[in-house]
């Protein structure tokens, strides 16, 4: 398989390539030349494969000639060790828990699959060591920590914003040590996100270290993805009803993969993005005309994005065609009044404790089923995409209950944090370049 730049302006790389670079050199992001069709003979049994199968057969056209068939398995394997399993709630909502990888949210599947990859590329490449760098604003750098702890070969920089990510946010990135550098960062997202940014065009950097990022555009992180829709599919209750998929939504690559596995013949009926305020793309479904704007807080903070930089991925699935995308995709955005309104509901309905994005999902699945005119025929499923307990205070306060730390969690609240200052550009420029000695 052959990725192109969405900006048109460079050349085609094969899958490692645009998992090493991660955006193409035009500043484009790479999408795959061509989306694979799967046999109906395997979308119809998808229940006589396991999990691995499902995900090597998904994923196999993608990758190619890159890696060899029994490395790809083998990644498959050690990415998808934990299980996603679907919670009826109502008769016609379940949701679908995404949550039990080691950080507690959807997205160790993509930082692990990717970073295996990465790893593999090193293996048999031998091209030197490789910097990953990034920023986050909580989730991302706990889930890509864990994913490239004690990789070879591979060091990780994350800039967080001091004070400003959860105590178990930033335990996740500042405990493990080894390969993962955490720098606390006197200042805000952004902040990190600039300074990033800076080294990325720093051609004295260019010229000295191999620098990677990890965000959620890297095709790696993005494609694993799909995995979750097909086997939820896989699981689906009332299989005899058409499927539904509310997916809570921030930078829309979750989302995104849904859309993708539809394409390659998975049998969804319709796809909801779930927003907060931030409420970018189901404006622009409204009204046809994209208005990016500045993220605004909230409660559901991993969707706190104005400009989500995987629509336009989206958009290329239709062809920019805004009436082929309509069918397929709805959205729609929420307060965090409701958001709240919808977190009890849920735990009124059956004592599920949801987290807040998964509570948006609730809402756009609720909305979008009831103008359905004939909503028996159809079974909604909400992604539950963080655990609760990471947003610990904002839940707890608002349900009035004490959430259970789950077990894996336990052993790092005793570990102690370990980080660096940093406050400037030129502090972050220079310790990339003395690693490199
Ligand atoms: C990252 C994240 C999202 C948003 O996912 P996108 O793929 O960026 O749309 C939703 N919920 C949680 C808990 C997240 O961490």
């Amino acid at each position: 398989m052959k990725y192109f730049s969405l900006n048109y302006n460079a050349r085609d790389v094969g899958f490692l390539e645009a998992v090493t670079k991660g955006l193409a050199p035009d500043r484009g992001l790479y999408f795959p030349k061509q989306i694979p069709k799967l046999e109906h003979d395997f979308i119809n049994n998808l229940d006589q494969y396991s999990d691995h199968e499902i995900a090597y057969e998904v994923i196999q056209q993608y990758v190619g000639d890159d890696i060899y068939s029994n490395d790809l398995k083998k990644i498959i394997q050690d990415t998808l060790s934990f299980n996603f399993p679907i919670i009826e709630i109502t008769d016609k909502i379940a949701l679908l828990e995404l949550f039990h990888g080691p950080t507690l949210a959807f997205k160790d599947v993509g930082a692990r699959f990717m970073a295996r990859c990465l790893s593999y590329n090193n293996d048999i490449k031998k091209e030197g060591d490789l910097t990953i760098l990034v920023a986050t604003s909580g989730d991302t750098g706990g889930a890509v920590a864990d994913g490239f702890y004690k990789v070879k070969g591979i060091d990780v920089i994350i800039l967080y914003p001091k004070g400003k990510v959860s105590d178990i946010q930033e335990r996740q990135l500042t405990t493990l040590g080894e390969n993962i550098i955490p720098l606390e960062v006197d200042g805000t997202f952004d902040d990190c996100q600039e300074m990033v940014k800076s080294a990325f065009v720093d051609p004295e950097l260019k010229e000295n270290i191999k620098l990677t990022s990890a965000n959620s555009i890297n095709i790696a992180r993005w494609l694993s993805q799909m995995f979750y829709y097909f086997i939820a599919y896989k699981n689906r209750p009332n299989p005899d009803k058409k499927i539904i998929f509310s997916v809570p939504s921030g930078n829309f690559g979750n989302i995104c993969a849904g859309i993708i596995a539809k394409q390659m013949g998975l049998p969804i009926d319709h796809f909801i993005a779930s927003t907060n305020i931030n409420d970018t793309v189901p404006e622009f479904l409204k009204s046809g005309s994209y208005t990016p704007k500045k993220s605004i807080q909230t409660i559901s903070n991993a969707m706190d994005v104005g400009n989500p930089s995987n629509f336009i991925r989206i958009q290329k699935i239709f062809n920019n065609d805004f009436f082929k995308l309509k069918k397929v995709l709805s959205g729609f955005g929420y307060t965090d009044k409701l958001t709240e309104k919808a977190l009890k509901e849920i735990f009124k309905i059956n004592g599920y404790i949801a987290d807040p994005h998964g509570a948006i999902g609730f809402l756009g699945l609720k909305q979008y089923m009831a103008s359905l005119k004939n909503e028996e025929a159809y079974q909604g499923i909400f992604l539950e995409t963080a655990h609760p307990i990471k947003f610990k205070n904002t839940v707890e306060n608002i349900l009035k209950t004490k959430i259970e730390t789950p077990t894996r969690l336990r052993g790092i609240l005793n570990l102690k944090k370990i980080r660096s200052p940093l406050s400037k550009y030129s502090e972050l420029k220079s310790l990339l370049l003395s690693r490199n000695k």
